[in-house]
């Protein structure tokens, strides 16, 4: 997610405003919607703005900044609160004695904030971060020295974070870390901190990375860290030997491979506060009291619709009557909604032109509408009755990922939330999947396969149920990056006709897991392109006899058809890319693709 820079410099040390503009513009690759800086040397100086870092930088009077040694910067990718100046970080108390910037979210922030208002405290922003500086402001009048008081603040927070804090008169940079990450870099004539090392490669490649649950201060000439208990640790320092050009995507050769990776932290941020393990609940505060309502329409687009596709069985299975629309195909002429409708429109960037026509459609006739997305704020979020956001982070590649999971498991939420059913084996199943997709990343084959096929004619993909949605995103993953025909199929389809186009120059791709009935018939699909000489390469768990018929086995954890079918996506997604990779494409910025399809 976003980006954060801090910096204390020694009396021979850089300036402070231009340390944190150049990391912030070497942080700008994680994506962002807002920038800001607090500078900190006699009086706290916030300066932030909506929109790109050169938005902030022609608001900065420059002249007033020569000589500061120490300050905090942040880029923000808003989760709490749209993009705005006043929901920009830095966020300060009400007297400005500290100034905040923060990464992740802070799950039990409305109760904090409540708390805060209660005692008289009134907010600026619309951000879970604002509590933080009013918490540190409130120990500072009860008497608690600046660290004590930052302690204690971040000792009641819970969630994910990577929060920095200066003080008004002092030279000290405080900063603490949850499931989020934040690293320090050491130089001669200062100390840094950073959502990540690029930030300040320019100025040092000494580093040590801050470990979950540890504190760290940083002055001009110390740094110290220490644990949860206030014991002072003993950090190694690594040296970084990145290119800085590299650095951007983290060592990864492209921001797909980097996203792809990025699945097991996406989806816990997607989870985060929302899965109950002892009643079995899924927790959607954000939909307030969305009745139940027959039958729910998605719409939406390429990636998004499979999602869409997906989300419409997991609703069907739970008795909830569903139905999904290519959102360039719906007419709210043509479809019976109305009044009583409730009409989910997906769309990962939330500008998709057809899916907003669709949404605005939708509206028009009086429908409740929700949108599924990844950016807060966005037009979606803006036209819809009630937003559920992914929370994937920013995806750069044109190519969806970690979005399609994400996806895929906040509308499996919104599918136990609407039918309203309790259980506590799904909740088990969806916390289970980061680890999975984890075991997948680490032990994947499918630079094999694609070493082993990368010259095929077309690649076809099989699956039943909610495998049919994820052969259909594996096909289009194929299509997209490179530029091989590819097509998705419900595995039953095959003898229908699509079974002439087999030959032993098209790989076919069967998605097979558990020993069910729907596993038994495409087991019989598998064996109808066996019997053609055709390769065959099954996504499997191994609870089925499929690898008997298969020429290749890529693996995933056994679990329920749910939960599977968001895992051996991953799988889909790594031949894809190994392929490309193969044939030399431009994987993150495909031929005549974009990101965000802003026509119709
Ligand atoms: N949750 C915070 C906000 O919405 C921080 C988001 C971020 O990581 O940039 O402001």
């Amino acid at each position: 997610m976003c980006g954060i820079i801090g910096y204390v410099g020694t009396d021979r040390g850089d300036d402070a405003l231009e340390v944190l503009l150049d990391g912030l513009s070497q942080l700008e690759y994680r994506g962002y919607d807002s920038a800001g800086v607090a500078l900190a040397d006699g009086g706290i100086d916030v300066h932030k703005r909506e929109g790109e870092l050169a938005a902030l930088e022609a608001a900065l009077p420059r002249e007033r900044f020569d000589g500061d040694s120490i300050g905090i910067g942040h880029t923000r990718w808003s989760t709490h609160g749209p993009p705005s100046d006043a929901n920009a970080h830095p966020h300060t108390d009400a007297t400005e004695r500290v100034a905040v910037v923060h990464n992740g979210i802070i799950e039990n922030y409305q109760s904090l904030r409540d708390d805060l208002a209660a005692a008289g405290i009134t907010f600026q922003s619309d951000t879970d971060t604002e509590v933080v500086p009013h918490l540190i402001g409130r120990s500072l009048d009860e008497g608690l020295d600046h660290e004590a008081a930052f302690r204690a603040a971040i000792d009641r927070l819970e969630g994910s974070y990577a929060i920095a804090a200066v003080f008004d008169g002092t030279e000290t940079v405080y900063a603490a870390r949850h499931e989020s990450p934040l690293v320090l870099g050491v130089a001669d004539d200062g100390h840094f901190l950073a959502s990540d090392v690029p930030a300040f490669i320019e100025y040092t490649d000494q580093v040590i990375y801050l470990a979950d649950g540890e504190f760290a201060r940083l002055t001009p000439d110390d740094l110290v860290i220490t644990d949860a208990n206030g014991q002072v640790t003993d950090p190694s320092v690594e040296t970084i030997a990145w290119d800085p050009e590299d650095a951007g995507k983290s060592g990864y050769d492209h921001y797909m491979r980097k996203e792809i990776n990025e699945q097991p932290t996406a989806l816990r941020e997607c989870f985060r506060g929302r899965l109950d393990e002892l009643t079995g609940r899924v927790e959607l505060p954000e939909l307030g009291d969305l009745e139940p309502r027959r039958p729910v329409t998605f719409v939406a687009c390429g990636t998004s619709y499979h999602a869409a596709m997906f989300g419409t069985r997991l609703l069907q299975d739970r008795g909830v009557p569903a139905q999904a629309f290519l959102a360039s195909e719906f007419d709210a002429d043509r479809v019976p909604i109305d009044a009583e409708s409730l009409v989910v429109g997906v769309t990962q960037s939330g500008e998709t032109a057809d899916t907003m026509r669709a949404i605005r459609e939708a509206n028009s006739v009086g429908a409740t509408t929700v949108a599924v997305t990844n950016v807060v704020g966005s037009s979606a979020a803006r036209e819809t009755d009630d937003v559920l956001y992914i929370r994937a982070g920013p995806e750069i590649s044109v190519a969806a990922t970690k979005t399609f999971a994400s996806q895929q498991a906040a509308l499996t939420m919104l599918a136990a939330a609407l039918s309203d059913q309790r259980s506590r084996a799904l909740v088990r199943e969806l916390r289970a999947v980061p680890d999975q997709i984890q075991s997948v990343l680490d032990a994947s084959r499918a630079r094999e396969i694609a070493e082993t096929y990368h010259g095929a004619e077309a690649y076809f993909f099989i699956g039943r149920g909610y495998h049919y949605p994820v052969a259909l995103e594996g096909a289009l993953k194929m299509k997209e990056i490179t530029y091989t025909h590819a097509e998705g199929f419900a595995a039953g389809e095959l003898k229908h006709g699509p079974l002439a186009l087999v030959s032993e120059e098209t790989p076919v791709f069967a998605v097979v897991t558990g020993d069910g009935k729907l596993a038994e018939k495409t087991i019989g699909n598998v064996k109808e392109v066996e019997a053609r000489g055709t390769p065959v390469v099954a996504v499997t768990d191994g609870q089925s006899d499929v690898e008997r018929y298969a020429d290749h086995v890529l693996e995933v954890p056994a679990t329920s058809a749910v939960a599977s079918s968001i895992v051996a996506n991953v799988q889909l997604q790594l031949v894809a890319y190994w392929t490309a990779h193969e044939l030399g494409r431009s994987i993150d910025k495909p031929r005549n693709l974009a990101k965000s399809v802003t026509v119709e």
